[in-house]
């Protein structure tokens, strides 16, 4: 019985698969908010290099990953896919639980499979600075890092209440030779009009967006790069689905379900979109849970519908489960998933019911984080101990059925860097948040109007 299913590098995947290919209904177009009507390439030209623009909205079923990308890649990739034997026992279920770990990129989790792509096509295109935000800083390394490979300068707004839980996140982004910035900050005007009406605002990551873009669009060397949301990204992280597939070959078993926390959605959409490909093509019957927070629950308690990505409305608007963007989540763990957004691509697929959303409170998914760390060893960053606690649901759910089921989660990263969370929740001071419905309520009233 195998607990570690390895590929080789020259088994790595070589392309990106883009899902756009084989939805069963176009993504619904981009909209300028300013002429109500489709951008164009022309309109995301100051942010983005052309050939990310291109990737965003390309029919193409395959992407070629370039060479300079795959090099970089090798450094942690293909990563290990495991059979959690141990907490499988520990359970007593008949299920097989697997996963994926992300952990053993050098910057912590999966964000670096579309931060070296993006500084590669950037750096073709001779941009000499980006900006970026960040929430719980897992993305600024991952940005901070690829930079460095490519000799940008990289300059990182950090959302305020991770700046100070997390100043070892901060420090590694500098090692890597980024700058950083708490956000809200005095550096931009969007960032300066939130802290006049909110001095101690503790920042969100549609506010730390603001700033970025802002930044960018008033910079000519400066571009603005996006850690998750956008197709490109989610199309980068595809390369975590296509190992998985080529490693349940390997093992001659096939997951019955996949669970994945879900914040922007880059980390779960990498992951599930190859399988979704075969359900939809290939009569697979696997069925797919996206897990989000109980105090920012997106799918689950937002709209359906078109809402800018920042807080300052700065950005085109984007057909998406929105909790409105002037939404600033409660000041929970998983910085990675306090966004009051959600992935186009993720949104539609949760819509047509592809996709099932569940919300879970922070303390029920720490207690599943240390059982996962008692018998699997690895301490697992708060947001995929999100997808643990489902994945633990579930394999009792099978326990009591005596029916045992394949199921496999996205282990997005690791937890090192989130020891203060753990320290809460071991002393008993971690609090569950209400679901902050008269705030979301306020905030869904602003959505912009369109059409
Ligand atoms: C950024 C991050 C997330 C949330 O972003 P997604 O785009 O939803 O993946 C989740 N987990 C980890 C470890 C992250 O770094």
């Amino acid at each position: 019985m195998d607990t570690k299913i390895l590929l080789t590098e020259k088994e790595m995947p070589t392309r990106w698969y883009n899902i756009q290919a084989d939805l069963p209904n176009p993504l619904p177009a981009v909209i300028h908010p300013g002429t109500g009507q489709p951008i164009g390439p022309q309109d995301l030209a100051p942010l983005f290099p052309m050939a990310i623009i291109a990737q965003e909205v390309s029919q193409e079923r395959y992407v070629d990953i370039p060479e300079e990308v795959q090099e970089v890649y090798k450094l942690w990739r293909p990563s290990p896919l495991y059979r959690a034997h141990r907490l499988e026992k520990a359970l007593d279920t008949p299920a097989k639980i697997y996963y994926k770990y992300e952990g053993v990129s050098p910057a912590g989790s999966h964000k670096p499979n579309t931060a070296v792509p993006q500084a590669y096509y950037n750096k073709q295109e001779g941009v000499k600075r980006i900006t970026t935000e960040t929430g719980a800083g897992q993305w600024g390394c991952a940005l901070a890092m690829a930079c460095r490979f490519f000799d940008i300068e990289c300059k990182v707004y950090m959302v305020k209440v991770s700046y100070e839980q997390k100043p070892y996140r901060r420090s590694m982004m500098e090692v890597w030779g980024a700058q950083v910035a708490a956000s809200p900050s005095q550096e931009t005007q969007a960032g300066r009009n939130i802290l006049e009406q909110d001095p101690d605002s503790p920042g969100s990551l549609g506010i730390a967006i603001s700033e970025a873009v802002e930044d960018a669009a008033t910079r000519e060397d400066t571009h603005y790069s996006l850690g998750s949301v956008l197709n490109h990204v989610l199309m980068h992280q595809t390369i975590i689905g296509e190992e998985c597939l080529l490693q349940f070959e390997k093992l001659d078993d096939y997951p019955d379900v996949v669970v994945g926390c879900v914040g922007g959605g880059s980390s779960y959409g990498g992951m599930i979109f190859p399988f979704v490909r075969e359900r939809l093509a290939n009569g697979k019957k696997t069925e797919f849970i996206a897990v989000e927070p109980a105090a920012c629950p997106s799918i689950t308690a937002g709209s359906y519908a078109y809402d800018f990505g920042d807080t300052a409305a700065l950005t085109p608007l984007m057909k998406m489960y929105t909790l409105g963007h002037s939404f600033v989540p409660p000041r929970i763990h998983s910085g990675g998933l306090r966004y009051h957004g959600m992935a186009p691509l993720i949104s539609q697929l949760a819509d047509e019911g592809i996709i099932e959303a569940r919300a879970v409170h922070q303390r029920s998914v720490f207690e599943a984080a240390v059982q996962f760390a008692k018998t699997e060893g690895i301490l697992p960053a708060p947001e995929p101990s999100h997808a643990i606690r489902v994945v633990i649901d579930e394999a009792l759910k099978c326990k009591e059925s005596g029916k045992g089921r394949s199921i496999l989660f996205n282990l997005c990263g690791h937890g090192h860097f989130d020891l203060t969370a753990y320290e809460d929740y071991l002393s008993g001071r971690l609090e569950d948040y209400a679901y902050p419905r008269e705030e979301v309520e306020r905030a869904i009233a602003e959505l912009p109007k369109v059409g």
